[in-house]
């Protein structure tokens, strides 16, 4: 007789993860089918290993500056191999921490590839399971494009699961994932080359955002070359890679290539067509303001719905979700407004809201905007400076907060607070009756003219 089970999730990420815990926590039994690594993209090949990198960035910029604050600093050398094993232990440590936590939850997990038979039927290494509900969390894979030699290049799976220090880099791609490994590739002593289509990157992002990092990644020493559409990839005979591009220009002598040019559904294998679910036209899985998909009882969740996809976008997304399946909530889902993320970049950036451009098409001349741009503190001692600049995108009378953007040191720690004020729907004189906290480079927020 097949396994029944209240819920299964499809994918042992931060979404499948999460419903399945949700569901054990209103006493229903559930099951999590994962066929690698628990923990999902984040925890294996995503933010923590990209935070553990980004950290190493950092200490090495501490250390161009420690000399200036009257340290007697000497660096011999910096040992990538030791970093990424130290890295990955860490990261197994995560894998079995999820590992119990099903166990102590009393979760099955399921290993191997799942498939749907029918709307409440999937099958795993040839057992089938149903159950009264079905959690698609299947996340994302990169993409490659479709290009003579692409596969002499790596994705930022390939690039993690790197041992060695890449010495001369090619990074092809204009999101954040592209700007994150630029940045600390580069802090790190590697050569980078960072291949934009288009003229800048992080396209959706406000302007100032993108405009300051382009200048500090530059003043980094990044390569950054615009308008750079890949033709053709080409290997040499000693191992090294010559890129090609549109209108003659190339690039030669490249140690490795990173595509990071966007992430695709992972549908792959999952039969969904077996179950009737609608896909949009990038593959993604459409879903309803509820993560209902247009079969009942199966729903879709995190990277795979295309979706703002983070982490804790996925982890909400599923507990809200139980919430309204198991424990009566019938109105409980995610808003997906107003959603803060920052950009693990060489200085970081957080935002949340609508970019200056975005808020100027909604809502035209009502918009006001305050901005500032300054060295922190922290540079007065040093020869390396870099810059923090912020902007508040304003609407109306009231001057509600629409947008808050932020880039430089420390915008990664000091957004969380600021996004809890304008999701509840702060005004600019709520900033303004803040008493500031000095001296931060956060207290410049709630002292703008
Ligand atoms: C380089 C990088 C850096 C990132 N940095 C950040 C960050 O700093 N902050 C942030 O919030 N987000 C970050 N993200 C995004 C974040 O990792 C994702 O948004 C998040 O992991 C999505 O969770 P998910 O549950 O939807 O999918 P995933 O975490 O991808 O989990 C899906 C799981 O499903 C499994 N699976 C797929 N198909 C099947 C099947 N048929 N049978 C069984 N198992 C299956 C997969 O093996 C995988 O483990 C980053 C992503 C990348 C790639």
């Amino acid at each position: 007789m097949d396994k029944h089970y209240d819920l299964i999730a499809i994918g042992g990420g931060s979404g499948g993860l999460s419903a399945a815990e949700r569901a054990a926590m209103y006493g229903k039994k559930a099951a999590v089918i994962e066929h690698s690594r628990l923990g999902g993209t984040c925890v294996n090949v995503g933010c923590v290993p990209k935070k553990v990198m980004w950290n190493a960035g950092n200490i090495a910029h501490g250390l161009l500056d420690a000399n200036d604050y009257g340290f007697d600093v000497k660096v011999n050398k910096f040992d990538w191999t030791e970093l990424v094993k130290s890295r990955e232990s860490y990261i197994a440590e995560l894998n079995q921490w999820y590992q119990t936590s099903l166990t102590d939850s009393d979760i099955d997990l399921i290993s191997g590839q799942a498939h749907f038979v029918d709307a409440h039927t999937v099958e795993v290494s040839g057992k089938k399971y149903q159950a009264e509900h079905i959690v698609i969390a299947s996340g994302g894979m990169p993409m490659i494009p479709n290009v003579p030699g692409a596969n002499h290049g790596i994705t930022s799976d390939g690039f993690f699961a790197r041992q060695q220090q890449p010495r001369r880099v090619a990074i092809v791609g204009g999101g954040y994932i592209a700007v994150e490994l630029a940045g600390l590739l580069r802090a790190l002593g590697s050569e980078v080359n960072l291949l934009l289509r288009r003229e800048h990157f992080l396209g959706n992002f406000d302007a100032m955002l993108r405009e300051t990092l382009m200048e500090e990644m530059l003043n980094k020493g990044v390569n950054i070359m615009p308008k750079f559409n890949v033709e053709r990839v080409e290997k040499k005979t000693d191992g090294k890679l010559n890129i090609h591009c549109q209108g003659g220009h190339e690039l030669l002598g490249i140690d490795t290539l990173i595509w990071a040019i966007g992430r695709a559904p992972n549908v792959a294998g999952l039969n969904i067509e077996a179950a009737g679910i609608h896909r949009d036209e990038h593959g993604f899985i459409v879903t309803d303001a509820f993560q209902n998909t247009n079969v009942a009882s199966i729903y879709a969740l995190g990277d795979v719905t295309g979706r703002a996809q983070l982490t804790p976008v996925a982890i909400a997304a599923a507990r809200r979700l139980g919430d309204r399946l198991f424990n009566g909530q019938s109105e409980r889902r995610l808003d997906y407004e107003n959603i803060p993320s920052v950009v693990f970049s060489h200085p970081p950036i957080a935002t949340v809201g609508l970019s200056e451009g975005q808020a100027r098409e909604i809502h035209g001349d009502t918009v006001k905007i305050y901005q500032t741009r300054f060295t922190p503190m922290y540079y007065s001692m040093t020869r390396h400076k870099s810059s923090t600049a912020m902007k508040l995108v304003c609407v109306g009378a009231q001057e509600k907060i629409v947008g808050c953007h932020i880039i430089g040191q420390g915008a990664d720690e000091m957004l969380q607070g600021f996004a809890v004020a304008i999701k509840m729907g702060a005004t600019k004189a709520d900033f303004d009756n803040t008493v500031a906290i000095h001296p931060t480079s956060a207290e410049e927020l709630v002292t703008m003219k």
